[in-house]
């Protein structure tokens, strides 16, 4: 029996969670155009400071480019995802008054739209911990602090401001990567690695450019690797767990991406990939792919 065939069992089960966790930016107020910085080393044609309105971000909070963001050198607008974190911090947390509707509100806003952006990432990761078939034994305490979250993020704008953002962030990780190891040790070609590939693999690898098609990746541990323009193409990523990795321009056609592990549309955004790669359920295959 060929390493492929052996691992095709499904590890995620689908979850209507998922949906809490999305973009909707006619319910937002153009939040990440404000809020965030840009930095012209990562996909954006000119540095902006955190707090600024974006220059082609109208009046309605729609933006003037749209139709061209990549041809008009705005490649980390298209990457971009708030997990839901805008609509949640114009409509919930600031009772749908704009921030250009009452300017006082504003710094205190973007604050906010930053803690939330961070919690709707540990809840999304929290939500696909608990699809994870094999860390089924983990459920309960994924659930309770899936629940601590969600509750945070509906707190008001001065209770938000004043938690401990980074505690809860180590809280979360601890949980997932437990998670993680459960899954990938499901993974028998990881028991088969040689000792140099296991090494070559580990966290936080730099794989910058780098042919990596040769490689079994399935049970892979990528989380925070640097895999940016890294030739992937027809890899087979079953049990990799690829939280936190930078996929800038990775190339993922015919890759087979369904079952691995944390993966955000953020990361796939930013890759470049074709009609036959496969995403993971909860992820869209962006336009310029199909
Ligand atoms: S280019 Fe458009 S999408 Fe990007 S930040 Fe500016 S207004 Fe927003």
């Amino acid at each position: 029996m060929s390493l492929l065939s052996e691992h095709k069992n499904p590890i995620h089960v689908s979850d209507k969670n998922f949906e809490k966790l999305r973009a909707d930016c006619a319910h937002c107020f153009g939040l990440c155009c404000v809020a965030l910085y840009f930095a012209a080393s990562e996909g954006f044609p000119v540095d902006k400071e955190a707090g600024r309105p974006c220059p082609n971000l109208r009046s309605d909070f729609k933006c003037v480019v749209h139709d061209t963001l990549d041809q008009n050198g705005f490649k980390g607008c298209l990457a971009y995802d708030c997990l839901g974190a805008g609509p949640k911090t114009a409509q919930l947390t600031f009772a749908g008054i704009s921030w250009n509707e009452k300017p006082e509100n504003a710094k205190e806003m973007f604050a906010v739209y930053h803690v939330l952006q961070q919690l709707h990432e540990m809840l999304w990761y929290l939500t696909e911990a608990l699809t994870l078939k094999p860390a089924q034994s983990l459920y309960p305490q994924l659930s309770i602090l899936r629940e601590e979250t969600e509750q945070y993020s509906l707190e008001q704008p001065q209770v938000l401001l004043s938690f401990d953002i980074e505690a809860q962030r180590n809280k979360v990780k601890e949980l997932l990567h437990e998670a993680s190891k459960l899954v990938r040790a499901q993974c028998k070609s990881v028991e088969r690695l040689g000792q140099k590939q296991k090494k070559t693999l580990g966290r936080g690898g730099d794989f910058i450019g780098a042919d990596l098609r040769k490689l079994d990746l399935k049970g892979a541990d990528l989380r925070g690797s640097y895999l940016i323009a890294a030739d992937l193409r027809g890899c087979d990523f079953w049990g990799a767990d690829l939280i936190g990795a930078d996929l800038r321009d990775a190339n993922l056609e015919d890759a087979d991406l369904s079952e691995c592990l944390f993966l955000t549309q953020r990361q796939i955004n930013a890759a470049k990939g074709n009609s036959k790669t496969k995403l993971p359920l909860h992820l869209f295959s962006p336009v310029s792919w199909r």
